[in-house]
């Protein structure tokens, strides 16, 4: 069957609901079946945007052969061939190939790394399949899909509007329109424009408010953001600021590099030697120093970093915010969830009866009325039950052998406190059939729904006892309702405020009987009590506090809850102290508005409380202008401004909106707040890891060029040979480089302070070290010939070839060697550092070793490095002074001159 099948209606806006779902072979009650939605599936293909930008593997490939690297190497081999020297030649070209695989090899696995990670951000979407409303990958949305979508929700495909509840979305992403656009079921004209089908909804755009079901008309490339994709192919991903300070740093080295080979090339043809070796030594060396490997290997690193974060449950969408991380200086964390289990249990009920207050303890079903241990019949506790379970968007399925829940976990603990009551929450809900909803916002703090029974109508309505308060005008006691007076509503709100003291989530609840369907029905409630909910901290939470006091990083809580509430909290944890004032959403003015002295209570205070939206936002702008770097978690569709403005925006995996996830940096699959941590800790490892190998790398080609420096310029009996150098190259360069970068985190790296934005990767000290470094290394190696040639080889006059080979080994093995000086760690014994600790090193150096070895022992390397055999005495000094630089270099840095 063709694509066209699907695309009978071309217009969907333009017919009715039953015609576009005749049109499409499905139904609006049982949807597709699972194998016509297969079938489908193979015809339409996977819902997705193809972004264009996918390099194949063969241009990964062909690209390592285009840089000024091997533009240098194919000079110099040119030059061998040219010349005769056959040998050499084929070297070089051995060279650029082995470099090109090994290139290759990184940059694709980065590229492979990348995809994984796309692959853990897919959205799921829900549809109606076999009569079952299910999860699925909304890749595998078909045409024809009967799609549920609520506030929050990305649409994952372009569908028609067959039922919607109070349904808005933003579709400014296709349509440059910033305000929600309310949508409806109707029937439009064939030429309404886009932006005014508002019985669409378009791939790309997400549901802001209400909820409905669509049928999906198109998928993939065909949707409307197909189409713009298609037009507008995506722009490449920049570079991160990381990758660009080493790009910055390698360029910078090239200007430093050529300057010493121009000293280098002079002084050798000044003192007579070989203008074409001169020539290829300069070439060789120019190859060796410039680290064109570092960007990749520092991506790489980055890459690799996040695919160990994502084991850990934490999905970093960019690379540039694995940096950003490790300079992160203040978290702003939402409790309930985050802090706090969210297994949310009530724990306590309290109504009115003939002017009695009764409290109620709740422990599971085990359900304890404090004055009275009968369960009389009390007309408000009846009332709250039947709220509870009828003003609830969540599900909990209980049967002797398992238990199903889905949805807002206070919801589900409501469900699960209807289900110890005679009547069951589908009882409720079968008797009294949905109209309406004002779907819960954390702006309002408020839900209510309208239902029908027989020829009445019943509101229910339940959210934060100051807010239910202010639309109630009576209180339910007994069977009276009477006036709910100031007095009244002071001794509700005073009693709620003292068992939020003692931590719990409180909830009114509240009702109005009807004659008649009004639209706006918030109002003229009548009170009928209060629920108490527990919800107690994570046990891992305090210690992670802890963490990141000593790392130098504030920690607030920014909440929706009652300040009370809150603050138990945050004192549980460790967050705040008695003597902590905790700011109440209600006294927040507007950022512009702010005084010097707010401005300083807001930069103090650990705990906010009765937050909205808005006020997120404005604490991530002044922490931002006080120059910090902010952490700010979020989950709903209000809370994408504030995620997008803060330099790390982090969404909740289990908790948060799609649209949360979407506009995230960092999304947390569990929700946990030690999980942020643990990505700070991540992110100080990885910038850690890559200054490790710069300083390696760096310090390793300085050497060379040092060594050769002085040979050239004090026109020493030896030098190192071109291909030697590439051969060094080869062996120090790849190896260790690529094991530094997955050290795993040093014992003290949370009791440093945050990175400041503009860090370098080689600031002054780090230069001076590796100046260090190189000096001594150089200094040893030469030591190591002049002291062979001094106590064995004096009489036999200078064995040019010997005093090489000398030189050649015993830098390859200081360098092997030096990997283990990139432990930065203050007072840490050398073998418990992190380097020594990283088995990787170990492999990398093991492997090292051996392709030293193999220069020796295989004939046609040997041949090619200009290798000869020599004894035991001269292999032993190759060894102690590969030892000693190490040595004086661990001197150097435990007598605090150079890091
Ligand atoms: P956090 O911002 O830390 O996640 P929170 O979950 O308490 O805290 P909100 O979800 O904005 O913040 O809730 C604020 C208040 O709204 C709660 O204290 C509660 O009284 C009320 N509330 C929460 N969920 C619902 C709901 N589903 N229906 C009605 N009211 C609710």
């Amino acid at each position: 069957m063709l694509l066209q099948e699907f695309n009978k209606v071309s217009k969907p806006w333009s017919v009715d609901r039953s015609t576009i779902l005749d049109e499409l072979d499905t139904t609006q009650e049982a949807g597709l079946t699972a194998a016509e939605a297969e079938r489908r599936l193979s015809i339409a293909g996977y819902n997705r945007i193809e972004s264009g930008k996918k390099v194949s593997p063969l241009m990964i490939l062909v690209n390592q052969f285009i840089s000024p690297f091997v533009l240098l190497l194919a000079i110099a081999a040119g030059l061998s061939f040219f010349f005769q020297e056959w040998l050499d030649g084929i070297a070089i070209i051995a060279v650029i190939v082995i470099n090109a695989v090994i290139g290759f090899l990184m940059e694709f696995q980065a590229e492979r790394s990348m995809e994984a990670l796309k692959k853990l951000t897919t959205v799921p979407a829900r549809v109606l399949r076999d009569g079952t409303l299910g999860a699925i990958s909304s890749e595998e949305l078909v045409p024809g899909d009967i799609l549920f979508v609520e506030g929050g929700d990305m649409v994952t495909a372009d569908a028609r509007l067959i039922s919607s509840a109070q349904l808005q979305s933003d579709e400014s992403a296709l349509t440059g329109e910033s305000l929600p656009v309310e949508k409806q079921t109707g029937q439009l004209l064939e030429t309404v424009p886009l932006a005014e089908r508002d019985n669409m909804l378009y791939k790309g755009t997400f549901v802001t408010k209400g909820n409905g079901f669509a049928v999906v008309v198109r998928t993939g490339m065909a949707t409307e953001l197909g189409t713009v994709a298609r037009m507008v192919q995506q722009a490449q991903q920049s570079a991160t600021p990381l990758e660009k300070k080493i790009q910055k740093l390698s360029k910078n080295l090239l200007w430093i590099t050529v300057g010493l080979l121009v000293a280098i090339f002079t002084a050798g043809i000044l003192n007579g030697k070989d203008f074409v070796q001169m020539l290829e030594t300069s070439i060789a060396l120019a190859v060796a120093a410039i680290p064109e490997g570092l960007p990749i290997v520092s991506t790489l690193a980055l890459a690799f970093g996040m695919l160990r974060m994502a084991r850990h449950q934490v999905i970093v969408k960019k690379l540039s915010s694995v940096e950003t991380l490790g300079g992160t200086n203040v978290i702003c964390t939402d409790k309930t969830g985050t802090l706090t289990q969210n297994k949310i249990e009530a724990a306590y009920i309290e109504f009115k009866e003939g002017g009695s207050r009764i409290e109620v303890d709740v422990a599971g079903c085990v359900i304890r009325f404090k004055d009275n241990d009968q369960l009389p019949h009390y007309p408000a506790y009846g009332h709250l039950h039947r709220i509870a379970a009828l003003c609830n968007t969540a599900t909990y399925q209980y049967d002797a052998t398992s238990a199903k829940e889905s949805g807002d976990p206070l919801e589900v603990g409501l469900l699960k406190m209807v289900y110890c009551s005679p009547v069951k929450p589908d009882e409720y809900q079968r008797a009294f059939s949905k109209i309406n909803e004002v779907p819960f916002s954390s702006d309002t703090k408020v839900m209510a729904t309208l239902h029908h029974k027989d020829s009445d109508y019943y509101v229910a309505a339940k959210g934060a006892v100051e807010e239910l308060l202010s639309c109630c005008s009576s209180v339910l006691e007994g069977s009276d309702v009477v006036a709910l007076t100031e007095e009244r509503k002071t001794t509700w709100l005073s009693n709620a405020e003292k068992h939020a003291q003692s931590g719990l989530r409180m909830l009114a609840f509240a009702f109005r009987s009807a004659d008649t369907e009004e639209e706006d029905f918030l109002h003229h409630l009548t009170l009928v009590g209060v629920v108490g909910f527990l919800d107690p901290p994570r046990p891992e939470v305090r210690a992670a506090i802890q963490e990141c006091r000593s790392a130098g990083i504030k920690v607030v809580m920014i909440t929706g809850d009652h300040p009370a509430t809150a603050k138990n909290i945050a004192m549980q944890l460790g967050l705040a102290e008695e003597s902590d004032e905790v700011v109440h959403g209600n006294s927040m003015k507007p950022y512009d508005q702010l005084t010097p002295e707010d401005k300083q209570k807001w930069l103090q205070s650990p705990v906010f409380a009765r937050v909205s939206p808005e006020h997120k936002l404005d604490l991530v702008t002044l922490f931002q202008a006080n120059k910090m770097v902010v952490g700010m978690t979020g989950d709903g569709v209000n809370d994408a401004p504030a995620l997008k403005k803060a330099d790390i925006g982090i969404a909740m995996g289990q908790r948060g909106t799609q649209v949360a996830q979407e506009v995230a940096d960092m999304v947390l699959k569990d929700d946990a707040f030690s999980s942020i941590v643990l990505a700070i800790k991540q992110g100080r490892v990885i910038f850690d890891n890559i200054r490790k190998f710069v300083i390696y790398l760096l310090s390793c080609n300085l050497s060379e060029l040092l060594i050769i420096a002085t040979a050239s310029i004090l026109n020493l009996h030896f030098q190192l040979f071109p291909l030697q150098i590439l051969f060094i190259n080869l062996v120090t360069d790849v190896l260790p480089a690529l094991a530094l970068g997955v050290t795993e985190a040093p014992a003290h790296i949370m009791q440093r302070k945050p990175y400041s934005a503009g860090t370098l990767i080689i600031d002054k000290k780090r230069w001076t070290a590796i100046f260090a470094y190189s000096t001594v290394i150089s200094i040893t190696t030469i030591g190591a010939v002049l002291t062979s040639h001094e106590w064995l080889h004096k009489q036999e006059g200078w064995n040019g070839e010997l005093c090489n080979n000398m030189l050649f080994y015993t830098l390859i093995f200081s360098q092997i060697l030096h990997v283990f000086n990139m432990s930065f760690e203050k007072g840490v014994a050398f073998y418990k550092s992190e380097v020594f600790r990283n088995r990787y090193v170990w492999y990398a150096v093991l492997g090292c070793i051996v392709i030293a070895l193999l220069s020796y022992f295989v004939v046609p390397l040997r041949k090619v490095l200009e290798v000869s055999i020599y004894g035991w005495q001269d292999w032993s000094i190759v060894i102690v002074f590969s030892f000693l630089s190490l040595i004086i270099n661990q001197a150097l840095k435990r007598s605090r001159w150079i890091i």
